[in-house]
């Protein structure tokens, strides 16, 4: 059942609510157990939650959240054993908002550590398996978002979180729908920093129109993130004709690196859309081979810094004084509290930034990502928006994952970086399998032109 039709049957008194929630978390538990998705299950908070519930947009929905946004009270580690045991004092303003409007938070999921990785595999709780096959990775860094998705039948909608392409690739892998909106269309305040200059907070569901919906709640101007957008929201849910819609096929996205078995599917879907009346067309994104230097070089500089605020004193853990200085005590509880991951991350973001390099580095990434915008720019001059693949291959078995390197990993990244570094919307939709497996098509629109992708994914879906 599609969301919207469970929020009228529950504000008519016919959802049952009480009874429908024990079943949901026998399910959760059960699926939890299966696949390893979430890091803390909310049973009981929720239950409170369902006593005074408002009667608004998403009256009784149960809503899954990426353990990297803060819920009042509730543990919230962004996938680190560096905050474990962390509560905050405040909801992040999504969720604030979700509710408001009487959605009901569920449990927060699996991540890789504070969002670094595409795979779901750094993870210092539990590793998330992928429900189409177990033996292979969820993608990430929302990993657990897309397992729950996926998984669970009942109506249900994930909050997931995207810097460089975390809701789209475990949307793609995992085969459900998922929503990274432009850059500061949904409030930060409240989410654990990843790289400010490039996190969103998104969407993924079982239905394009349980996106919408959540759009609709989370969007808008929010005075606690100064890069929060002042334009109106415009109702996600009634969608527009596809008929006519220019849409661009970006020749870099179909060429190395990309399995040719991915890209004919991804073609069979654009002619699907094409059939409904859309004009297909081949552009060109010339900057795709620089996109993935300049986003490491950008995120990596910016993690390094974030993550200095985890020292063992204001937040999570904490380790027994010893006769030493702060500098040895904030060593130790770093050495133990961040994965490998994070402190590869923060010694080459470091460096970055260091002067002497700083230019070399931080600064020509900043200005190549400058020419990642313009290309985008220069696009939708041509057309409404593009088409692509997701990602360039099915969802990988854990021991291949295990053997890359760590650019190889990076590498993976070729098709959602550009569009994250633009802070463009862009939604990857399933469109076919291969051996079993989902694969994920993207489409892309101009800043604040989520209703185009929306609409595009709804055509699409019919
Ligand atoms: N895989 C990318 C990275 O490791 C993107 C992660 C994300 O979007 N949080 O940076």
């Amino acid at each position: 059942m599609i969301v919207g039709e469970f929020v009228k049957k529950a504000k008519k008194g016919k959802a049952g609510l009480e009874d429908f929630y024990v079943k949901l978390f026998k399910d959760l538990k059960r699926i939890n157990q299966e696949y390893d998705c979430f890091i803390t299950l909310c049973e009981e908070e929720a239950l409170k939650q369902l006593e005074n519930l408002p009667k608004g947009r998403l009256y009784g929905v149960p809503v899954s959240v990426k353990d990297a946004l803060c819920t009042k009270g509730v543990q919230t580690t962004g996938g680190s054993k560096i905050l474990k045991d962390y509560k905050p004092t405040f909801d992040a303003t999504v969720i604030k908002r979700i509710k408001d409007e009487g959605g009901v938070i569920i449990g927060k999921t699996c991540m890789d550590e504070f969002g670094l990785g595409g795979f779901s595999t750094n993870c210092a709780y539990k590793v998330p398996k992928n429900p189409c096959d177990k033996n292979r990775v969820t993608g990430g860094s929302s990993g657990g978002a897309a397992v729950v998705t996926r998984a669970l039948d009942a109506p249900h909608i994930a909050i997931a979180e995207s810097t460089g392409g975390s809701i789209s690739s475990p949307a793609s892998f995992c085969g459900v729908h998922g929503l990274t909106p432009t850059y500061g269309r949904v409030s930060r305040h409240g989410l654990l920093d990843y790289a400010n200059s490039l996190d969103k907070i998104g969407v993924m569901a079982k239905s394009i129109s349980d996106i919408a919906l959540m759009m609709n709640v989370i969007s808008g101007f929010d005075e606690r993130d100064m890069t929060s957008r002042k334009e109106k929201v415009p109702d996600y849910t009634m969608t527009k004709s596809v008929k006519g819609m220019k849409l661009g096929v970006p020749k870099e996205y179909f060429g190395k690196g990309v399995a040719k078995e991915v890209s004919d599917l991804v073609w069979k879907g654009i002619k699907k859309l094409e059939s409904k009346g859309v004009k297909v067309r081949e552009v060109s994104l010339d900057m795709t081979k620089y996109s993935l230097p300049s986003y490491y070089i950008a995120a990596m500089s910016e993690v390094s810094t974030n993550l200095a605020k985890f020292c063992g004193m204001r937040y999570g853990l904490e380790l027994p004084l010893k006769k030493e200085g702060f500098n040895e005590y904030f060593s130790r509880v770093r050495s133990v509290g961040f994965g490998s991951e994070a402190k590869r991350r923060i010694i080459l973001g470091t460096y970055a930034r260091m002067s002497g390099y700083r230019s070399k580095y931080y600064l020509k990434a900043m200005k190549v990502r400058t020419l990642v915008i313009n290309d985008f720019k220069k696009a939708f001059k041509r057309v409404d928006a593009l088409a692509a693949p997701t990602m360039p291959v099915i969802a990988p078995r854990f021991e291949e994952v295990e053997e890359l390197s760590p650019l190889e990993a990076y590498k993976m990244d070729l098709l959602t970086v550009g569009p994250n570094l633009a802070g463009v919307p862009h939604l990857s939709t399933p469109c076919g399998e291969l051996r079993g497996m989902p694969v994920g098509m993207h489409l892309i629109a101009n800043h604040l032109e989520e209703k185009k992708v929306i609409s595009l994914g709804g055509a699409f879906n019919e």
